[in-house]
């Protein structure tokens, strides 16, 4: 084994988290040369590769914000006029479109730091630095490491049926490949991406039959002047519009929504050839010597001493005005985060 290098900061992932955390670190004075970013492949994450095709519950304002809230990112100088700046900052868009800048970003960033095509594997202490085991069996050591690897949806078990990734099934253009007219569709959650599958289905495959499988009502994010009742679980934009017309009462005619509960799960999963599972998300893994498995305080970040979690795989837990608490998912949530507690990761190392 060769020890590479010694950074001070190592951010893990390149999805837009990774991004708001090398930016915001360069930001901070952070010499580029000691922070070293990895990814296996640089292309904006999950959010450039899974979901480009889905619709945001974002607003473009929320997007453009993100995009202009690091000086290192060098928005605001880039010649390009990307599409996402040709539409109203009051609509929503697909999110390819703010692929396109994060990507920009993401080159603009890598020509200043450290960058390294791989996989991390595993993380251990060693002499007061973190050493890090990469796939191809190389290491390096950092005093301080951001991990922000994102998550992988959940899936139930349920071997007899065809499992359409979720990628596939909110992708309008893929998920035509997969549908056939005789096929029934077991659709799990109620959520976002499970209202998005639905749709999607509905829309583009419209001889199919969907069974969806819920386990709580739909839920609607509400403005209410000054906080958003179910800002991070509500349904929101399009998607909530469509929603309200057509599942509540009146359902299409390939459409049938059960509770999922033992006994409907028993008499109707049966029927069905294929399964999409829309239940959420669990952070990626790797290996983490002698801290317990990624327990991390929700408010901070903190994994131990020089660790942070950030991103999807870290939510920051926060109380709306009601009370209720939310995990915070969505690139201006990450922004705002990452302005509260970086302050507290640059004095928290060993
Ligand atoms: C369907 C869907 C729609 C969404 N819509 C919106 C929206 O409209 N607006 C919004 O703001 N947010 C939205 N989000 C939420 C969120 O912004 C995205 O999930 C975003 O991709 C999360 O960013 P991330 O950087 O945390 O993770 P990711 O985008 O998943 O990036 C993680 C990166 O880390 C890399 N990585 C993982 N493990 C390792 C390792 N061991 N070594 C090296 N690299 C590693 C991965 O390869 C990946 O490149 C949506 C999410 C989903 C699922």
């Amino acid at each position: 084994m060769t020890f590479e290098n010694e950074y001070e900061w190592t951010v893990i992932g390149a999805g837009p988290a990774g991004i708001a955390a090398v930016g915001k670190l360069i930001d901070n004075h952070i010499d580029p040369k000691k922070i070293l970013w990895i990814d296996p492949e640089f292309k904006v994450g999950d959010f450039g590769k899974k979901w480009s095709k889905v619709p945001s519950n974002t607003k473009v304002s929320l997007f453009i914000n993100f995009l202009n809230s690091c000086n290192s990112f060098e928005f605001l100088k880039s010649n390009v006029l990307f599409d996402i700046q040709k539409i109203s900052a009051d609509e929503t868009c697909e999110l390819d479109l703010m692929v396109q800048p994060l990507q920009c970003i993401t080159n603009t960033l890598k020509s200043k730091v450290v960058s390294n095509i791989d996989i991390v594997s595993s993380l251990k202490m060693k002499n007061r630095y973190w050493l890090l085991e990469f796939n191809n069996q190389n290491a390096i050591i950092s005093k301080n490491v951001i991990m922000a690897i994102g998550a992988e949806e959940k899936i139930l078990s349920y071997p007899d049926l065809k499992t359409i990734p979720l990628e596939i099934a909110l992708n309008k253009h893929k998920l035509k490949e997969y549908c056939h007219s005789d096929d029934i569709i077991s659709v799990f959650g109620s959520s976002h991406s499970a209202i998005l599958v639905i749709r999607n289905i509905l829309e583009n495959c419209p001889k199919t039959k969907i069974l969806n499988f819920y386990k709580s009502p739909l839920c609607y994010a509400l403005n209410c002047g000054n906080t958003i009742l179910n800002d991070n679980t509500g349904l929101k934009g399009t998607t909530a519009h469509w929603a309200k017309e057509n599942l509540h009462g009146n359902l299409p005619e390939n459409l049938n929504r059960f509770l999922a509960n033992e006994e409907n799960l028993k008499n109707e999963l049966y029927k069905c050839t294929h399964v999409v599972y829309a239940i959420g998300f669990q952070r990626r893994k790797i290996i983490l010597e002698g801290v317990s498995d990624f327990e991390y305080n929700p408010k901070t970040g903190i994994i131990a001493p020089g660790l942070f979690g950030f991103g999807i795989a870290f939510p920051e837990l926060k109380c709306d005005s009601f009370g209720n608490e939310e995990h915070r998912v969505g690139l201006w949530k990450f922004m705002n985060y990452i302005n509260n507690v970086l302050p507290i990761w640059l004095r928290y190392s060993i």
